[in-house]
């Protein structure tokens, strides 16, 4: 028997995505201290994961949470020409999976290219996807019953529940929960940053998923921290909630 508490069915999960509404109409602060600095040198070439033998798929939140924010961070033209680049001339539908390539190519894109912006811009998307699962794939039962366990009975519940669904947001990279004391999560192969370079940790989307669903759920008080990052050489990203 399974130990997770299920989000919908997997299957169903691209079913009703929630319309795209605009950030300030749900509710959810933007942080004001992004920078709006354009970049120039937006037409440079941007790092796009070598293709897979077989497509892999992720959630279209990856991407479509993205879009009011680079709107309102660096500007409508910039986005368009950030979707442009990373093959997004269309966004992905509301319904249904997306193939990943662009996802990871638009992430990136967006580091490269407003690198004052893109932290801030990717921990609020983050954020946004997780009160989207919340609101919208999480049956109510479930969560009345996570939230009403002390944490250290919930935290791995909901640990075992980001692990039965990881496909929607590690597409062909590899999770796994490291550990349930502390709570740390490993992502191998993470697409959203394959072939990509920094000194430090960038995976700030996947922190913010995850720190948003604990927060909402588990205990406010928790901070998610990626402690390892494929982008640094390491063979997986990591990240700790504690
Ligand atoms: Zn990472």
């Amino acid at each position: 028997m399974s130990n997770a508490v299920g989000l919908q069915d997997t299957q169903a999960l691209p079913k009703g995505l929630a319309p795209q509404r605009d950030v300030a109409e749900r509710g959810v602060p933007v942080p004001q201290h992004c920078r709006t600095n354009r970049d120039e040198s937006v037409n440079a070439p941007v790092a796009i994961p070598p293709p897979l033998k077989q497509a892999a798929l992720i959630g279209p939140d990856s991407v479509l949470q993205l879009i009011p924010l680079l709107d309102r961070h660096v500007g409508r033209e910039a986005r368009d020409r950030l979707l442009e680049m990373s093959g997004l001339a269309t966004l992905p539908a509301r319904e249904g999976l997306m193939n990943e390539q662009p996802a990871a190519a638009l992430h990136q894109a967006v580091r490269r290219h407003h690198p004052d912006e893109a932290s801030c811009v990717m921990r609020t998307a983050g954020a946004l996807t997780a009160d989207h699962v919340i609101e919208r794939r999480m049956p109510v039962a479930a969560l009345r019953v996570l939230r009403a366990l002390p944490p250290w009975l919930s935290g791995p519940l909901l640990a075992n529940t980001i692990e039965k669904h990881a496909w929607t947001f590690a597409g062909s990279g590899l999770f796994r929960v490291r550990s349930r004391d502390p709570l740390i999560f490993e992502l191998a192969n993470n697409p959203v940053v394959r072939g990509e370079q920094s000194d430090k940790p960038v995976c700030h989307w996947h922190a913010a998923v995850f720190q948003r669903l604990f927060n909402e759920i588990v205990d406010p008080d928790l901070r998610c921290i990626e402690t390892h990052c494929v982008a640094t050489g390491a063979h997986a990203c990591r990240f700790i909630i504690q």
